[in-house]
């Protein structure tokens, strides 16, 4: 019976390579959408279907078991409604309903979600997760690949910066396509310069360290009219590529862009898998989205810290560990396991690192200093001081006195790191 175990796993993979063969080409098609709504009710609506050249992710791991993200992109075959791809998301839609501006008006954001480029008729689902933790039907949408609808996306003609090659299979690596903004025609040596930057930043904290050979990174030379980045804060605005203005939601250091379509253009132009924006800036600031794109100011003395902490959240879906007693509400319902694999509010804490914790650590762990080097379950994270845990006093998802992830951090990112690799 073992054996028999053995042998079936052992031909798994191949199995799932003939899937992707089956039904996929290796190309994108990416699926540009609205979301429009307020702090109670979101609608969902189709903008545009675009076939994009490369498909980067795995052609083996179709199936996002992680299921991180209050979003989920499903696409079923049409013929027999079978699960043929799947993965999870958050937006900054999701994080604007938090905002007081989010009671009082309702907006549309723009978004898009990428899966593999179908031979065959599918059904593209996307799904949300609503506050009880319900996942909720938001569009469905018949895709046909001879669609003649499907818009071929432009060649833009920009040349790429290999800053970091570590995989030339693009399916078996974590493919970083790393963005310009505010970088003039004549600041493209600059920008080389930070994106050289960010592969020593990146490859300077465990556990991207031991696996540079599953990384690549490549530079969009894309330049802006104008030098710098748009503070409205302090009457600045700047014509830039990608339009990213610090004080997004009227805070300060959150540096963000609603122009979606103008970053997956650029996006598109290489294999991605994970979007990064360099802000030509030295003002401090930046943000990250799982699975949505990541930004950080470049010029910044922080700028190594901030560009690898807002990469732990937007690759692997890393909550931040640090917490207030007020400033942000109720980001988490308590009822609920959360998402994020460094926080748990205890409800169902052995899907979390439970496994990690010495049987002599106490739950809750005391914020003393003889438990300062141990995994435990410290309370206070996700901006929340009580019911929320997180798993060490120190962490670069909290601080930047320590530069470098807690052990339960570093093995999700692992995880992430295999599940795009293998
Ligand atoms: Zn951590």
């Amino acid at each position: 019976m073992k054996k028999n175990l053995l042998i079936w796993f052992a031909l798994l993979p191949c199995m799932a390579w003939a899937q992707f063969d089956t039904y996929f080409e290796s190309a994108s098609l990416r699926v540009d959408y609205t979301l429009t709504g307020n702090d109670k009710t979101t609608t969902f609506a189709l903008k545009e279907l675009i076939r994009e050249p490369y498909w980067s992710g795995s052609k083996v791991n179709l199936i996002d078991n992680l299921e991180y993200g209050n979003y989920i992109v499903k696409v079923f075959e049409h013929e027999t409604d079978h699960l043929l791809f799947s993965k999870g998301y958050q937006n900054l839609y999701g994080e604007w309903q938090t905002t007081t501006e989010a009671t009082l008006t309702t907006k549309t954001f723009e978004e898009s979600v990428i899966v593999p480029f179908p031979k065959v008729k599918i059904d593209v689902v996307l799904y949300r997760k609503t506050w009880e933790g319900e996942l909720v039907e938001g569009l469905r949408l018949p895709v046909s690949p001879d669609d003649y609808f499907i818009r071929k996306a432009d060649d833009l003609k920009l040349s790429v910066y290999d800053a970091w090659i570590g995989n030339a299979d693009v399916t078996k690596a974590v493919d970083i396509v790393i963005l310009p903004e505010g970088y003039t025609e004549a600041e493209m040596g600059k920008f080389v310069k930070d994106c050289n930057f960010f592969v020593k930043s990146l490859f300077d904290y465990a556990p991207y360290d031991r696996y540079k050979q599953s990384f690549n990174v490549r530079g969009l030379m894309a330049p802006s009219a104008e030098s710098g980045c748009t503070e409205p804060g302090a009457h600045v605005y700047k014509n830039t590529v990608m339009r990213f203005s610090y004080w997004t939601f009227d805070s300060e250091r959150y540096c963000m862009s609603t122009d979606n379509r103008d970053i997956r253009d650029l996006a598109g132009q290489v294999p991605y898998d994970q979007i990064y924006i360099l802000i030509n800036s030295p003002k401090y600031g930046g943000g990250g989205i799982y699975n949505f794109y990541c930004s950080s100011a470049a010029s910044n003395s922080f700028s190594g810290d901030i560009i690898i902490h807002e990469f732990g959240h937007g690759f692997a879906g890393l909550a931040d560990e640090y917490y207030d007693d007020d400033t942000y509400g109720d980001m988490y319902n308590n009822d609920l396991e959360p998402w994020e694999p460094n926080i748990t509010t205890l409800v169902d804490f052995g899907a979390k690192w439970k496994d990690m914790l010495d049987k002599k650590t106490p739950v809750p762990t005391p914020r003393e200093k003889k438990y300062e080097q141990t995994i435990g379950v410290f309370e206070g994270g996700g901006y929340e001081a009580e019911g929320v845990y997180s798993p060490h006093m120190d962490c670069l998802m909290k601080t930047f006195k320590g530069h470098e992830f807690c052990p339960v951090c570093q093995r999700a990112i692992e995880r992430m790191i295999l599940y795009y690799s293998e």
